[in-house]
Formats: C-alpha cells, sequence, structure tokens
C-alpha cells in the first residue's frame, strides 16, 4: 500500500495524537503510540518517533506534520539460483519467506522458521525494526520476536540434538534435514492461513534449487512453481527477515536452557570456547552427554575429547 512516513518528536507525536482525538483507533499495533483513520487514510505513530501515513491522501495529510524521512534504499533484487528468477516486485508481494539457525552451531537444534507477511503489513514490520538477525543483538531480538508472535502468522520447528543425532547417524545429511523443515514449516504455515494463499514463497538459500529438490525426493512438496530461493533473502523480503529472527529467537532460548542443563553458558559457533565447553561437559557429565547437547558428528566432538583427556 502506497504510504508517507515522517520522523517527528514524541511532544510533537502528543500534539498530533490530540489532532486526531476524533478519529483515533482502539487497536494500537505493537510499537505504537497512537493509530488513528481519517478519510481513508491510516495514521500510526511509532514510539521511535516514525509517523506512518497509509491509503488514500497519505501523503498530503503526512505534509501538514513534517516532510517525509528519506527513502529507504530498495535492496536489489538478485537472481535466484532456482533456474526460476525471482518476480521482480517480489519485495512487495505478499510473501512466506523461510529461514533456518544453528547448522554451524556445535551445540543447540537445528531450527527453521516461516513467517507469512501480507504486502500491507511490510511497513508495520519495517518499523519494528525486522531486518537481518545478523545486524541485531539478542536483546533487540526477543523483544521484535514477542511483538511479531501477537499478530504474525508463522511456523516453527526445532530439531533438538538426541533428534538430529539419531537422524545424522541413520545416513541423513544435515542439507536435508534443513530441506524436509522448511518443506514442512511452509506446509504448516499454507495450512494456517488457508484459505488465503501467498503470492510466493521464498527461501533463504542454503541449498541451490535442485539440490533442495533432491533432498526432498519422497516427501510431499508444495507449490513448487511459487517457491523461489536467493541467497541474503532477508534483505529481498521483510518475511524472510522476520522468519530469520523468530528462529533465532527460538534459538536463544534453546541456549539458556541447555545452559541451565549444563550449569554453565554454553557458548554459539564451533570454535575453540565450544571445544572447552564440550570437554567440561565430558569431564563432568560422560561423553554420550554430549548427543543430547550438541551436533555430534561435528569435529569438535573429537577436539573436546583430547582436551578432556588432558584434564
Ligand atoms: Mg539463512
Amino acid at each position: 500500500m502506497a504510504n508517507t512516513v515522517i520522523q517527528l518528536t514524541l511532544e510533537e507525536i502528543q500534539k498530533m495524537k490530540e489532532h486526531y482525538q476524533s478519529c483515533l483507533s482502539e487497536k494500537i499495533p505493537p510499537g505504537g503510540i497512537f493509530s488513528a483513520k481519517k478519510n481513508g487514510c491510516t495514521i500510526t505513530a511509532y514510539r521511535s518517533g516514525k509517523v506512518l501515513f497509509q491509503g488514500a491522501g497519505h501523503a498530503a495529510e503526512a505534509l501538514q506534520w513534517g516532510s517525509p524521512a528519506t527513502k529507504q534504499k530498495k535492496p536489489t533484487v538478485s537472481g535466484s539460483s532456482s533456474g526460476m528468477p525471482l518476480p521482480e516486485q517480489i519485495g512487495s508481494m505478499s510473501v512466506i519467506g523461510s529461514d533456518e539457525v544453528g547448522k554451524g552451531d556445535y551445540f543447540g537444534p537445528l531450527i527453521v522458521a516461516a513467517a507469512y507477511v501480507k504486502k500491507d503489513q511490510i511497513p508495520l514490520l519495517k518499523e519494528l525494526g525486522v531486518k537481518d538477525s545478523k545486524h541485531l543483538t539478542d536483546v533487540q531480538i526477543s523483544t521484535i520476536a514477542k511483538d511479531l508472535i501477537t499478530f504474525l502468522p508463522y511456523s516453527l520447528l526445532k530439531l533438538d540434538n538426541p533428534k538430529y543425532n539419531q537422524l545424522q547417524a541413520s545416513g541423513m545429511t544435515q542439507g536435508k534435514m534443513t530441506a524436509i523443515l522448511h518443506n514442512e514449516v511452509h506446509y504448516r504455515l499454507l495450512e494456517k492461513i488457508s484459505p488465503e494463499k501467498p503470492d510466493a514463497i521464498l527461501v533463504d538459500q542454503f541449498a541451490k534449487a535442485p539440490v533442495y529438490y533432491q533432498y526432498l525426493k519422497g516427501q510431499k512438496i508444495i507449490q513448487k512453481e511459487k517457491i523461489y530461493f536467493s541467497t541474503k533473502a532477508e534483505s529481498i523480503h521483510v518475511a524472510v527477515a522476520a522468519a530469520s529472527i523468530l528462529s533465532r529467537y527460538a534459538f536463544v532460548r534453546a541456549f539458556d536452557k541447555l545452559s541451565q542443563q549444563a550449569g554453565f553458558t554454553i557458548p554459539k559457533g564451533a570454535g575453540p570456547l565450544v571445544d572447552q565447553a564440550a570437554a567440561r561437559l565430558i569431564s563432568e557429565k560422560g561423553l554420550e552427554t554430549l548427543k543430547s547437547f550438541t551436533k555430534f558428528h561435528f569435529a569438535n566432538t573429537e577436539k573436546a575429547k583430547n582436551i578432556a583427556k588432558l584434564r
């Protein structure tokens, strides 16, 4: 939906609220101060000082309060390696986005989330600070995620370490697990929003499309013709960024839980700190315990065993 965004002080927003007193809405979005509807134009003011004018006459309505904030740069739409090029307007469509977390972390689960963002919700999500989760702190992620789950349709699956290790030992690759989880969250989210249908499904590419479909052999695949793959997809559509925030939020909570079980802070990643923490677990609880904390097939296991021996 066409919109104008301006930046004001909280004092100015207070004045504005008085001005729109007669047409205030009861529903205020997360992070909002007030929302009003005047002659088909929805005005929403946020605690960040941003005011969003959406719908009929948005530019004129905004103009009496200030000049528009600098327009956000449009992300460049990069090619998809599925062989299916991304639709040119994908950034402004109603999209299910999906992303995973935990593939490269020795400790903790593998988590995949999908989120559905309708085109008219895109400005709101941007306003809430939804962007690539790599640029957000754990605290920011938790704040934004808690907002998102109050209104955004999503689906999230967490493959805990015992199950992960069991599948891995039975010969399943991590890539295949990831693909199955993406496919499954798409399926579940489509069910959730049905009869509504997204314009597209965008996967933050972890494998090229032919490999993805190879992984999914034997699985029921949904809407193959509408699924697109792209690297850095979180900057192409905010639905992928939302999915990445939701999965990372669940990941952070999983680490809190693991740390509680271990009795000390469990580190992320797969570096030397991780080897040390795993060695400590071996010393204190035994090697088998690692199977409920780690991705046991990672090289970190051998390194940790060696460190534990030296202790
Ligand atoms: Mg990703």
